[in-house]
């Protein structure tokens, strides 16, 4: 018999990755998605998973109690994995209600449904380094206090530590994974390492003039999401539950990132100016190809974010592999290859 999984948020980026890796595996997946008006399936089917006979897509909405107990009812899973969310920071600001109540709330739904169908289910939730927001020690670890700064962060601090209350509430098996950035090519185009390789590629293309942004100097921790979600299994095969910090340990900034997206491309970049006046020139034709916008500036910012996954490495095996150089090539190939094609996700 093929252990069952659940895996909500199918259509986004990690979703798309462990189903692949839980489908290579030799699980049974159901992969849940959400009704809009046009559902969008295009991370899976560049994987080339959409068709696997034991991959089910089930339309879920976390936000609704009912169907997360019919959810783990008719898909009797081992293990779940709550990957969906209202992900990203910079809409929180906008949308503070609506991301309390999917990422926040969305989370309890599911661990209620594993307490009334079948407590003996193996919760994964996908917490993030958001949480430490004002860092308050560096780098960052499982026991750092936390300080969210945007209703995002908050959001994913409630999840968080409702899942540890079921976990001692009721014994139930729930992880939270405290991810720290992982991108990838099936990076949301939101986010800023995939705005930055994308319109990188269209600017090396003719497409494009200008790549617009925000804070250059906020600092993260990126590592590769295909890695990521492999450390999200091992937690659910552990003896016991727990709570993992997966990152890097290594920092950069956005404005290095660009830098290295436009060499990937094999344009060299000058940046000149400071604060809202800054850009980056292309050394060869004396062309501005990145500004400022204050648009995309926050209301409140994380700085620097850096994490030490020496807990996930001694326990769990598991270490990061692929570099942020290695990583931002990669990106930068398949925008160059999408754009080419035409492609617009
Ligand atoms: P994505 O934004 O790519 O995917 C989020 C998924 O959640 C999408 O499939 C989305 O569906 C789904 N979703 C949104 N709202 C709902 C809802 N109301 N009901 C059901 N599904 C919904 O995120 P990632 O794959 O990058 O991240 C996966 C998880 O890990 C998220 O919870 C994120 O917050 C968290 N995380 C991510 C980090 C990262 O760097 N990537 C770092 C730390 C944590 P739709 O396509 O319809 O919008
Ligand atoms: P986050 O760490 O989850 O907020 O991931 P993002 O990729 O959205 O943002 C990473 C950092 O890049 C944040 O500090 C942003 O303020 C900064 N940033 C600067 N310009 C931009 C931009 O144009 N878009 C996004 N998404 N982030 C930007």
């Amino acid at each position: 018999m093929k252990k069952h999984a659940v895996v909500t948020g199918i259509t986004g980026q990690d979703g798309a990755y462990l189903a692949e890796l839980l489908l290579a595996k030799g699980y049974v997946v159901y992969g849940t998605y959400r009704r809009t008006s046009s559902v969008n399936f295009w991370r899976i089917e560049e994987l080339g998973i959409q068709n696997n006979p034991d991959l089910h897509l089930v339309e879920y909405d976390l936000t609704d109690l009912g169907s997360s107990i019919e959810l783990i009812r008719q898909a009797e899973p081992v293990e779940v994995y709550n990957l969906a969310a209202q992900s990203f920071v910079g809409v929180s600001f906008n949308q503070p209600v609506a991301t309390a109540q999917i990422t926040g709330v969305g989370a309890l739904h599911l661990l209620e449904a594993i307490r009334l169908v079948n407590p003996k289910i193996r919760f994964y939730q996908a917490s993030t380094s958001e949480m430490f927001g004002k860092v308050q020690a560096i780098p960052q670890v499982e026991d750092t206090p936390f300080y969210p700064r945007s209703p995002y962060g908050v959001a994913k601090l409630y999840a968080h530590w409702m899942t540890i209350n079921y976990r001692e509430s009721y014994d139930i098996f729930g992880c939270s994974g405290i991810l720290f950035n992982h991108e990838s090519p099936l990076r949301g185009r939101e986010f800023v390492t995939r705005k930055i390789t994308d319109s990188v590629a269209k600017i090396k293309l003719g497409k494009l003039d200008t790549l617009e942004l925000g804070n250059l100097d906020a600092k993260r921790d990126w590592g590769f999401a295909k890695e990521y979600v492999e450390g999200m299994w091992r937690m659910l095969q552990a003896d016991a539950p727990d709570t993992y910090v997966l990152a890097t340990n290594r920092t950069e900034t956005v404005r290095d990132f660009v830098s290295m997206a436009f060499k990937g491309a094999g344009i060299a970049v000058d940046f000149n100016g400071s604060g809202e006046g800054e850009s980056a020139v292309d050394t060869a034709t004396g062309k501005t190809v990145m500004r400022i916008n204050p648009k995309f500036h926050r209301p409140s910012e994380v700085e620097l974010l850096i994490g030490n996954p020496a807990k996930a490495k001694t326990q769990l095996g598991w270490e990061p592999k692929t570099t942020l150089e290695e990583l931002c090539q990669m990106m930068v190939e398949a925008d160059l290859r999408r754009n080419r094609q035409g492609f617009s996700f």
